[in-house]
């Protein structure tokens, strides 16, 4: 976007960015917030000659803003809306081509190891699962042919972190890219471009949006090659948010820092009461000091995020007991937005990682803790447990 000032890192904050960075007011009205651009199609001053947009699969004013404004928050030159968060992981997998390698790490999203074993590696792409905390093994799984490593970090559901400048440098060594799934960070937590990753991907469904009403993804990276290629897949494939969406994400990106610090003082309270439970066997949440990512996500973090799972005594019955026990925490899949959630992965979000190198323990239940009341959280939280 020409002359976004506010678009800058060096000269505004983050929260500055969300409210104002890609939004320039409309040249008709002067609307302080950014239009909703139905039109699919735009006016051309001469033959060929047009203002920028043609065709709204192509390009959208709407979702130009979005993708300008996410870009600045995670530090980027270009950033590229999708219609979901696959869709924007889709547009980045489609670069591969048959011969080339991928890493994976061996707890990604179950969504992620479903898109990579069974619509990329058919088409010829070859994929290791690596536990990317043992940079042993990595180097061990990295090949001539590695194109990407494909990162996520907090990790769902285990909360595991990742060293991201450790694993660029191993991916850089062999000239491959890494990629960073930002999701349960988010930009205003950790910004993996900063840390040496080439590109970041998001649901935006999570707490980009942060209402649980529209589902959208985001690619955004400094890389120009790359760029280009997601570029064209957004365009060639279409798999592009609508203009409703697009102002919806954006709508939610300006109160990401102020809903941020919430979820984080809520997961903060909910994670002592779990810690000192005696029906609780591990709490996984990267804030305590025992957590084995602890140091590095206090590098490479400016919070420990919202993102709380849990281990209970009794297996997998007790922890879809405490599952289906909670009444503020309401039992579905999904994440990161406003109202707190209960899940149990292994049945729920991840059963597609079941029987894989993916899979997760039956008896972790994860929260995505909101922004309701602390002691409602806790108080509930508390009864369910007792249940058991
Ligand atoms: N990445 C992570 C970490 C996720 O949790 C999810 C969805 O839960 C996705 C990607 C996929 O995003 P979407 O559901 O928007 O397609």
């Amino acid at each position: 976007m020409a002359d976004d000032a506010f678009a800058d890192p060096t000269a505004y904050g983050f929260e500055t960015r969300a409210i104002r960075a890609g939004q320039p007011h409309d040249p008709t009205s002067g609307a302080v917030t950014v239009p909703i651009s139905l039109a699919t199609t735009f006016v051309q001053d001469e033959v060929g000659r047009h203002r920028g947009y043609e065709y709204s699969r192509t390009g959208n004013p709407t979702r130009t803003a979005l993708e300008a404004c996410f870009a600045s928050l995670e530090g980027g030159a270009h950033g590229r809306a999708f219609a979901s968060g696959m869709a924007a992981e889709d547009a980045v997998l489609r670069s591969l081509r048959p011969g080339d390698h991928l890493v994976l790490g061996d707890d990604a999203y179950g969504g992620t190891y479903r898109l990579i074993s069974r619509v990329i590696a058919p088409m010829g792409v070859e994929w290791s699962a690596v536990d990317l905390t043992d940079l042993g093994a990595l180097e061990a799984a990295l090949r001539p042919e590695t194109r990407f490593v494909w990162a996520e970090t907090p990790t769902n559901p285990l909360l595991t972190v990742v060293d991201i400048a450790a694993v660029a440098e191993a991916a850089h060594a062999v000239g491959a890219r890494l990629v960073v799934d930002n999701t349960f960070a988010t930009p205003y937590l950790q910004n993996p471009l900063a840390h040496g990753a080439d590109v970041v991907v998001h649901s935006t469904t999570k707490y980009a949006g942060g209402h649980s009403d529209v589902v959208g993804g985001m690619v955004v990276t400094d890389d120009d090659e790359l760029a280009e290629a997601v570029a064209f897949v957004q365009n060639a494939v279409g798999a592009v948010p609508g203009p409703f969406d697009c102002y919806l994400t954006l709508r939610g990106l300006k109160t990401l820092a102020v809903r941020m610090e919430r979820h984080m003082a809520n997961a903060r309270a909910v994670v002592d009461l779990l810690v000192d439970h005696p029906k609780v066997v591990e709490v996984l949440w990267p804030g305590l000091p025992g957590h084995p990512g602890h140091e590095v996500a206090a590098r490479q973090m400016r919070g420990f995020g919202g993102m709380v799972s849990f281990r209970v005594a009794g297996g997998r019955e007790a922890a879809t007991r405490v599952a289906a026990s909670t009444r503020v925490f309401q039992l579905a899949e999904s994440l990161g937005a406003v109202e707190s959630l209960i899940e149990h992965p292994g049945v729920m979000t991840h059963a597609s990682a079941a029987g894989s190198p993916l899979e997760v323990p039956d008896d972790l239940v994860r929260l995505s803790v909101g922004i309701e009341t602390t002691d409602d959280l806790v108080a509930d939280l508390a009864r369910a447990l007792d249940l058991l």
